[in-house]
């Protein structure tokens, strides 16, 4: 499984970062972005939570 946030769609709301801050960081852009894929994050539930859709999971 692969998993980053589109930066193009990303508000930097902080949802994803207050729901797992283990898998995600702001980013010196003000945006959000994977800081660990191995983090025990929920991440699809985290991908459906993001209020713009920026997080993408690709499944291998
Ligand atoms: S929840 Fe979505 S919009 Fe908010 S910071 Fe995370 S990736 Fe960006």
């Amino acid at each position: 499984m692969k998993v980053w946030v589109d930066k193009s769609k990303c508000i930097g709301c902080g949802v994803c970062t207050a729901l797992c801050p283990e898998g995600f960081e702001i980013g010196e852009d003000g945006k959000s972005q994977v800081k660990n894929p191995n983090a025990n994050c929920n991440w699809k539930e985290i991908a459906s939570n993001c209020p713009v859709g920026a997080i993408q999971i690709e499944e291998d």
